[in-house]
């Protein structure tokens, strides 16, 4: 523990002199909506666009858009999980998910054989989960829908593996997620800054020991501190929550059913999935389900579905993670006029579950 704090304050020191100075009237200037939850490439061609969350709202999306609920990431007996693939897979259909996927440690699992668990309503995503350990420190990517098996990556150092691992899921036609960084206390943001290609972040992963509230006191960031840390530095990544299931009984520390994404999509197919989270069109889960997401040129506003008894505190946050409004209630809407660099709204209910909506970016400072 003493060791990874103290690593922790050392990059952080040896970076924060290496920071760009920031230029808050290049932002302002700049200023012009984007497609929300994206940070395009190319700002001069975007316009200014509306949309909403909420899968089964007539007339809430576009026309033929969906919302489907999964679960990102899970083990079954083809490595450490307890259940095989195909009871695995059931028990997300069984409880309302529209799909999973499943991510067996160092093996791709086939989906093919899982006939009988796939309908139109629901299908199971090929996945994997790699690890390296540089160093002795644990880090782990997943691969969501690729295409072909990937092999040990090693790795000298935390980027370097992290790099490999990302570029080996890119190459097999995989869409990376850089898991759990705070589990085993394994790396910090400062070494996910340099990699390139990881499209997500592991904020909420639920399975035991995985610390995402970080310890302040050790000098541990939470995750959620963590991607407010690489956001402000131009880091293009979305955030997830996932259930790492590993042990398929309800209200188990490692159990299925606690953080998952809601993904916008045209249709229920691996593809359209995979791209809709590349490109950070879903939002990330632990209980809160939004009815009403939109961001205009220049406001933000959500709504949430309520569940009876459940108060809710919506806030919107932006560089460094520093709280910029909040409001209390099921819907909000926050004026986006004049801020810089990115804001991105979170929905903390009474009960203790989030709903965290992907980082808007409102300059041209973000990067791949
Ligand atoms: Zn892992
Ligand atoms: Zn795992």
């Amino acid at each position: 523990m003493d060791a990874s704090a103290r690593h922790l304050d050392a990059a952080g020191a040896g970076l924060k002199t290496a920071l760009p100075a920031s230029s808050p009237s290049k932002g302002r200037t700049l200023f012009m909506h984007l497609h929300p939850l994206q940070f395009p490439a190319g700002l001069a061609t975007v316009a200014a666009a509306a949309f909403c969350l909420g899968a089964a709202l007539p007339g809430c999306c576009d026309a033929g858009e969906r919302w489907f609920r999964g679960n990102l990431h899970g083990h079954t007996t083809n490595s450490d999980g307890k259940l095989p693939p195909e009871e695995a897979a059931l028990w997300y259909r069984e409880h309302g998910y529209h799909f999973c996927v499943i991510t067996d440690h160092r093996r791709l699992t086939p989906v093919e054989p899982l006939v009988r668990v796939q309908t139109p309503e629901f299908i199971v995503l090929p996945g994997i989960e790699l690890d390296s350990k540089p160093g002795g420190r644990n880090v782990h990517t997943c691969g969501i829908n690729i295409r072909s098996e990937i092999g040990p990556q090693g790795g000298e150092t935390v980027p370097d593996a992290l790099q490999r691992q990302v570029d080996a899921i890119r190459a097999a036609g995989g869409v990376a997620m850089i898991n759990h960084p705070n589990w085993t206390r394994a790396f910090n943001a400062e070494e996910v800054l340099p990699v390139r290609g990881a499209a997500l972040l592991e904020i909420y992963n639920m399975s035991s020991g995985c610390e995402n509230e970080g310890d302040p006191e050790a000098g541990l960031r939470s995750t959620e501190g963590m991607w407010d840390w690489l956001l402000t530095r131009g880091m293009r990544i979305w955030g997830t929550a996932t259930d790492d299931v590993h042990t398929y009984v309800a209200g188990h520390p490692d159990g299925p059913g606690k953080g998952w994404v809601m993904v916008r999509a045209h249709e229920l197919t691996p593809q359209a999935v995979a791209s809709a989270l590349a490109r950070g069109d879903f939002y990330a889960s632990t209980g809160v389900e939004l009815q009403d997401v939109r961001v205009e040129r220049e406001s933000l506003a959500l709504k949430v579905r309520p569940t009876a008894g459940v108060r809710y505190r919506i806030e919107l946050r932006g560089p460094e993670g520093r709280l910029l409004e909040v409001a209390h209630g099921e819907a909000a809407r926050f004026d986006l006029s004049g801020r810089t660099g990115y804001v991105r709204a979170r929905v903390v209910a009474s009960d203790g579950s989030l709903a965290l909506l992907q980082p808007v970016s409102l300059q041209s400072t973000a990067r791949d």
